[in-house]
């Protein structure tokens, strides 16, 4: 049986992709930061799934998760929070806390991903429509999500020899814990929708059907996918605007 492993698979766009690769036959390691969400959402899944606790932002916790699984056959890495303020005003701790998560913490992923994968595996990276579309009050979320855009790329070359694929989704808006904050915000889902050409924001299971795709697509790698509805053509909603308008500080 293939083994999926899926780090920040306990909720959101993460538990979307483990559900649809138990769906097409893999084991399913969700490995997550809150440990007990985790074995949840594996003991929701079934045997032979399982849950497993993980730190995407320590080194020695990666390597022990992957040492435990063994050879795998796909690595989903979808680990990532925000923060939200104007560069001056941002403490810098910060802007290294999403940092440590959203690049380094795919960096480590990549690296021992590209340790344990078999021959001809996958790896697939979660960037973001941030990668390539500013975000005012979000310098540190977008600065991680481009730098792993570039990093998917130098996996995907570094990989190739050994058949190995690295590809990345970059989402627009998806409804998730991550994004509950920003969608409760007036305003901001509307500006979103009004420069999406399709009309709507996304849902964890547009992405993770796309996150399967990635999985199976023999002759890709290297790519960033743009799956936001065609909101990468216009532009990004002004949150700060929305949230002064408010009256925020
Ligand atoms: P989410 O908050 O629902 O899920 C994120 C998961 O990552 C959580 O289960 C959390 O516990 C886990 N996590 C956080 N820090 C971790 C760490 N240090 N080690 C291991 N696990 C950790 O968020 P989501 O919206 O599903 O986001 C998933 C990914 O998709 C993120 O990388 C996010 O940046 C990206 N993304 C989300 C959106 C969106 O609109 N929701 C858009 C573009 C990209």
């Amino acid at each position: 049986m293939r083994t999926a492993v899926v780090v920040g698979g306990a909720s959101g766009i993460g538990w979307a992709s483990a559900r649809a690769l138990a769906a097409d036959g893999y084991r399913v390691v969700v490995a997550d930061l809150n440990g007990d969400a985790a074995t949840a959402r594996a003991t929701e899944l079934g045997d032979p799934h399982r849950g497993e606790v993980v730190d995407v932002a320590d080194e020695s916790s990666v390597a022990t998760l992957f040492e435990t699984i063994g050879a795998c056959d796909a690595v989903v890495s979808c680990a990532g929070f925000s923060t939200f303020g104007p560069i001056v005003d941002l403490p810098v701790e910060q802007f290294r806390s999403v940092v440590d998560v959203c690049l380094t913490g795919a960096f480590i992923v990549a690296k021992y991903a590209g340790r344990h994968l078999v021959d001809g595996g996958s790896l697939v990276l979660i960037s973001s429509l941030n990668a390539r579309q500013p975000a005012i009050g979000m310098s540190a979320y977008c600065s991680a999500k481009a730098g792993l855009s570039m990093l998917t790329q130098v996996a995907a070359l570094e990989l190739a020899p050994r058949g190995i694929r690295v590809n990345a989704v970059a989402p627009g808006f998806v409804l998730t814990p991550l994004t509950e904050g920003a969608a409760l915000v007036p305003g901001v889902v509307e500006e979103y929708v009004e420069n999406t050409p399709l009309g709507r924001s996304g849902t964890p299971e547009d992405v993770a059907e796309a996150v399967l795709y990635l999985t199976k697509a023999a002759w890709l790698t290297g790519e960033v996918l743009d799956l936001n509805g065609g909101a990468h053509l216009k532009r990004y909603p002004d949150i700060l605007g929305h949230l002064t308008k408010l009256g925020a500080p």
